[in-house]
């Protein structure tokens, strides 16, 4: 009675190589046919994102005071105030 398994089956390995030729086709096809859009309406011209990077820099960064600490529920600056226990970086709306 052989009971191992075939770790080695190559069945697994063509199936992803055919996957990942089939999305990649998929991603080129996709392209041309969105740049053939923009092509045919300028004022489609995908230029939002450059504005949102524009908006994102002109936002002021404040460093972390001393009196401030990093929720690691939420990841938002928080004031030591609303700190939930001395020992743990969370805020009182997560723990
Ligand atoms: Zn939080």
């Amino acid at each position: 009675m052989a009971t191992t398994t075939d770790y080695d089956a190559p069945r697994e390995q063509t199936t992803d190589e055919d996957s990942l030729e089939e999305l990649q086709e998929r991603r080129a096809s996709q392209t041309s046919q969105t740049l053939d859009g923009d092509d045919g309406d300028p004022t489609q011209y995908p230029v939002v994102d450059i504005e949102l990077l524009d908006e994102e820099l002109t936002v002021d960064v404040v460093p972390m005071q001393l009196d401030e600490f990093r929720c690691d529920g939420c990841f938002l600056v928080r004031h030591r105030a609303q700190r939930a226990a001395p020992d743990r970086a969370v805020c009182i709306d997560c723990c």
